[in-house]
């Protein structure tokens, strides 16, 4: 667990930017009809890209490691060094290290942290590279929403605003970026590595929130994917971002249960590898 202070790299005023902004993201580039989410096999952590209609590439999290680089080359033409928007959930090195090699390697439009101070090493080389490359940044806030065009759009759910004492001084999972990307009817929900109490709280001010998909919290730890969160967010599809054979017993027993008895289906980046989701807004095709 790292510990976690308010970052400094992001300047004041970006810092203070109120939660209802809207960020607006139109790029007009080839559009179709399809967005595409794909859930990166990085091993024990965490990585999604999402392409738009208007061929936005937005990535959540980067994995562990470099491994992402070779994900992302896979996906993205030759030509294509742009990443629009990268968020990143929390600081853990399971989510982070992977989005400092996105960093370095590609031109990235905005990143989006959860908005708490960071000190360890691996956040030292983000900052440096966010500094190097003069990379704007900003401090998710609930209310927040970005606009991808064609009915695309990324809401952010969680979390509040960083400011209390009490958040300064609990673990970072709990503070996790939670986002909602909607299009047409389909929606994808990504909490990071939230576990019961952030999911409580999720629920508690959405309470009509629900999701065609969900990504379950934590790499599906028992500690993560409470029944009644469950139960609310009710997800068709589940994405479990996992390792194979990881120390951790991810995922546990209890959260596959969780999940058959709501009977959601079940998708494991450890045994399919990458899982690629398309939809035009009116249902999900696993690809
Ligand atoms: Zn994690």
């Amino acid at each position: 667990m790292l510990r976690i202070k308010k970052i400094k790299l992001i300047a004041l005023g970006i810092l203070a930017i109120s939660s209802f902004l809207v960020w607006s993201a139109y790029f007009s580039l080839r559009p179709n009809d399809k967005l595409a989410v794909t859930f990166f096999d990085v091993g024990q952590g965490d990585s999604a890209l999402i392409e738009t209609p208007n061929q936005d590439k937005i990535i959540i999290d980067g994995g562990p490691d470099n491994s992402v680089l070779a994900k992302v080359g896979r996906y993205f033409s030759f030509y294509d060094r742009a990443v629009d928007v990268l968020i990143i959930t929390h600081f853990d090195s399971d989510h982070l290290a992977g989005a400092v090699e996105i960093a370095k390697n590609y031109d990235i439009g905005l990143i989006i942290v959860n908005g708490k101070q960071c000190v360890s090493s691996l956040c030292g080389e983000f900052e440096k590279v966010i500094k190097q490359k003069n990379i704007k940044v900003a401090a998710a806030a609930k209310g927040q929403e970005i606009d991808f065009g064609q009915g695309a759009k990324i809401n952010i759910l969680l979390p509040e605003n960083q400011t209390d004492d009490n958040a300064k001084k609990e673990g970072d999972n709990n503070s996790s970026v939670i986002s909602l990307l909607s299009f047409g009817k389909d929606s994808f929900l990504f909490t990071g590595d939230a576990e019961d109490k952030e999911e409580m709280e999720l629920i508690n001010i959405w309470p009509n929130l629900t999701a065609d998909v969900l990504k379950v919290g934590h790499h599906g730890s028992k500690n993560s994917t409470n029944q009644l969160f469950l139960e609310k967010i009710n997800p068709k599809f589940s994405v479990i971002s996992v390792g194979a054979k990881n120390t951790y017993g991810h995922p546990h027993i209890e959260t596959i249960e969780a999940l058959k008895k709501i009977g959601s289906e079940i998708f494991r980046t450890d045994l399919g590898g990458d899982i690629v989701m398309e939809t035009e807004g009116k249902g999900i095709m696993i690809k």
